[in-house]
């Protein structure tokens, strides 16, 4: 099976529980990438752009690229799930990111399992905990980030969420020491 006939089914599935105007952010990059990236969901700015890790979560990709010198031609990147999850703002009436819930996890999960299969990364990066647990079950960001690990005869190397970096700098240093070693291993793998 074709990623695009995999993301058509995915489209006809969502769109039958969300509705006709529900935007689906699909992965994007090279179907033969050597390196794989999977995020959580996309928020605001993916979903207006189509496309995952835009905006704020964008400038930390680059970031990621840079430091492992690598292109972004190199990469393939998506999410574990494919639609925006929100909640209304009480006061604003705006709607807000959220984590994704178990229901769209479940909803999506083998749209990404047949992904990896399709990519045959051989590595796939996680960010956060949402594809972490999506892949290897029951495990906490904080106990094995920068740790290789193995999913399904592939390595797994956990890094923490963009997001969950932003404001805080003793994290963003254990996200960029994590990345330094990301860079060490691919290295002393080719
Ligand atoms: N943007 C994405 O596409 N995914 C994330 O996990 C975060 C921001």
């Amino acid at each position: 099976m074709d990623l695009n006939t995999v993301y058509e089914q995915y489209r006809d599935r969502i769109k039958d529980i969300y509705g006709e105007d529900v935007k689906i952010v699909y992965g994007v990059g090279n179907i033969d990438a050597e390196i794989m990236l999977i995020g959580e969901a996309p928020g605001r700015f993916e979903e207006e752009q189509g496309k995952p890790f835009v905006g704020q979560a964008g400038k930390n990709l680059d970031e990621f690229i840079n430091i492992l010198e690598i292109k972004r031609e190199d990469l393939f990147i998506t999410n574990v799930v494919k639609i925006r999850p929100y909640k209304i703002n009480e006061k604003t009436g705006r709607k807000v990111n959220r984590a994704p819930n178990k229901k769209e996890i479940e909803l999506s999960l083998d749209t990404l399992l047949k992904e990896i299969e399709i990519v045959s990364p051989k590595i796939i990066v996680t960010l956060g905990n949402t594809p972490l647990k999506a892949l290897l079950g029951d495990i906490k960001i904080g106990d094995v980030h920068g740790k290789v690990m193995e999913y399904n005869g592939r390595f797994l190397y956990p890094l923490y969420h963009p997001a969950s970096i932003i404001y805080n700098r003793a994290l963003y240093d254990v996200y960029i020491e994590d990345l330094k070693n990301l860079k060490k291993y691919i290295k002393s793998n080719n």
